[in-house]
């Protein structure tokens, strides 16, 4: 083939390949609960405050805090980000789970149903969940215009590589697509500290895959 062709057809692919995004913004979230008017009523007289936006839209971190009460242990100064959802919710990782002595399923964000429940204290009151305490599992808010770049769509399982000073390569990431998300990926502290992350270190899409369980299935099939 004539050189020039060559050349030329390499130049397209690297424009295409430039052209796509290939790594994705790693965020840590540190323990926080999400409260429904109601509890923001009983603990804080009414109003959050906010003092810090966040990287989606509309959400911020509020001044307020609270404390987690389990049967084991508590946890202070807990952050607690607003607006007001239609139910409370509080994450929090295994390491905590542990602390304050709650066997915590993972779960993403509003699937609370038959989830345990917690006790939360300000300096004005208390409050009881009957369930609401999950330990977040791994996303990716995307906004449609990057899911196409990476050629995935809402609810996707993914394989993620953290390029980070101990790499590893994170499984059954959910990806969310909405066009009121900024391209960001959500790990806990737990994860954040597993794999060395640091701000900056950036997360490549490794491969799609099917769900572990489906991949458990095929290897049945073939033995
Ligand atoms: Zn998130």
């Amino acid at each position: 083939m004539d050189k020039t062709i060559i050349e030329k057809i390499v130049a397209l692919v690297m424009a295409e390949l430039a052209a796509k995004p290939t790594a994705i913004p790693v965020e840590l979230s540190a323990r926080h609960v999400h409260l429904a008017q109601a509890d923001i009523d009983a603990l804080f007289g009414g109003q959050l405050t906010p003092a810090k936006d966040l990287s989606q839209p509309g959400q911020f971190l509020s001044k307020e805090r609270v404390r987690l009460i389990g049967p084991r242990g508590v946890i202070d100064n807990v952050a607690v980000l607003g607006p007001a959802r239609p139910e409370s919710q509080v994450e929090i990782s295994l390491t905590d789970a542990r602390i304050l002595g709650i066997d915590t399923p993972i779960r993403q964000s509003g699937e609370i149903k038959d989830t345990p429940g917690i006790v939360l204290s300000s300096h004005k009151g208390i409050v009881g969940l009957d369930q609401g305490v999950i330990v977040a599992g791994r996303h990716i808010h995307m906004p449609a215009k990057d899911a196409a770049g990476f050629n995935v769509k809402d609810g996707d399982l993914i394989k993620v590589r953290m390029n980070s000073s101990r790499p590893v390569v994170m499984e059954d990431v959910l990806v969310r697509v909405n066009d009121q998300f900024n391209l960001a990926m959500h790990i806990d502290f737990d994860e954040g500290n597993a794999c060395g992350w640091k701000q900056g270190v950036p997360g490549t899409i490794v491969a799609k895959e099917p769900s572990t369980i489906a991949t458990n299935q095929e290897k049945v099939v073939e033995l």
